[in-house]
């Protein structure tokens, strides 16, 4: 059983529906034996980057798993297909829903389909910030940083927390 941490992001439709649906893939997900609770972090908003033209609703869910990473990995594709997410489209546009898995307890991995840690979320300040509320003392595996600490040093872009709830 490892700690799995999951960022949600949604930049078209009805975004707070989408992260709900996402919410719900993670809680599906989570083992039950563990007795620790899922964590959410609050709504934040931040500005598209890339192709994207709108701007997303960002969030980070932590919970117990037993599954190994690559079935995660299919889970998680498969809700955001369910929720319309067209992987044809171009890449970094914008979607429905994206679920990424940002770590697996202390897990390292370079696969050709997945990487643990995912290999931008040290740069990305809506992943770092709503990680750092949920999970102050959650360190980077490969770079041994807290996510307040990689937030300091991230490139600046413009991350609101909301009063959303989901
Ligand atoms: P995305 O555009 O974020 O949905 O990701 C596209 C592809 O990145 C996925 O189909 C995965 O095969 C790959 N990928 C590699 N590492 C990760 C990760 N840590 N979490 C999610 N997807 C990943």
């Amino acid at each position: 059983m490892a700690q799995v941490v999951i960022a949600l992001g949604s930049n078209e439709g009805d975004r707070l529906t989408y992260l709900g649906e996402g919410l719900r893939c993670c809680m599906q997900l989570a083992g039950n034996s563990s007795g620790q609770p899922l964590l959410k972090s609050s709504v934040y908003e931040s500005e598209a980057v890339g192709p994207a033209d709108a701007p997303f609703l960002n969030a980070v869910a932590a919970f117990e798993c037993l599954l190994p990473p690559e079935r995660l990995l299919a889970n998680l594709k498969q809700t955001e297909a369910a929720q319309g997410r067209d992987f044809s489209a171009v890449r970094w546009g914008n979607r429905p829903l994206d679920l990424d898995i940002i770590s697996c307890g202390g897990l390292i991995l370079d696969s050709s389909f997945l990487t643990i840690p995912h290999k931008s979320c040290h740069e990305r300040a809506f992943v770092l910030m709503p990680l750092a509320e949920i999970l102050p003392a959650w360190r980077h595996p490969r770079l041994n940083q807290t996510a307040a600490e990689l937030l300091g040093q991230a490139p600046k872009m413009q991350v609101y927390k909301t009063a959303l709830l989901w």
